[in-house]
């Protein structure tokens, strides 16, 4: 089975801060990898599951909770106005269940908001944030994310 966050699970243990910018047993968070939008996360079950219906009653309790906390941290790294949270899980390699934690900016374009903001995802290589961008965001994301509330 070819599955991107499966991968990535696998090797949690050398993952760099992009691809793992938290994470506790049942969820990990990654930044897109091919977005052109600073701060697009994408938080992601440490087992392989299709549906949200899958999700054991341990994985959703923490859901909630992580929407939460990754918004705050947005809301405070990049100054966005809210948080777009969006699971669809339909491309092909893409079927493990993901919840996009995407920052709307105050000044996103009108045509970009709402479902449009997928305008800013599937970047081709050289128009996405390279992984060194992607690392600085994670980093203080993660620096947000430690103080225990
Ligand atoms: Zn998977």
């Amino acid at each position: 089975m070819d599955c991107y966050a499966c991968d990535q699970n696998r090797r949690i243990d050398t993952l760099p801060a992009r691809e793992l910018v938290a994470a506790d047993e049942h969820w990990r968070v990654a930044h897109a990898f091919d977005s052109t939008l600073p701060g697009w996360l994408v938080l992601v079950p440490r087992r392989h599951v299709t549906s949200i219906a899958e999700l054991s009653d341990a994985e959703a309790a923490s859901l909630g909770t992580w929407q939460v906390r990754l918004s705050r941290a947005l809301h405070a790294v990049t100054g966005c106005a809210k948080t777009y949270v969006i699971q669809l899980a339909e491309k092909e390699g893409f079927a493990h269940v993901h919840f996009h934690v995407v920052p709307r900016m105050p000044d996103l374009p009108a045509d970009r908001r709402g479902p449009a903001v997928f305008g800013y995802l599937n970047a081709a290589e050289g128009d996405r944030l390279d992984e060194a961008q992607q690392d600085d965001i994670a980093a203080a994301l993660r620096a947000q994310l430690d103080p225990a509330r």
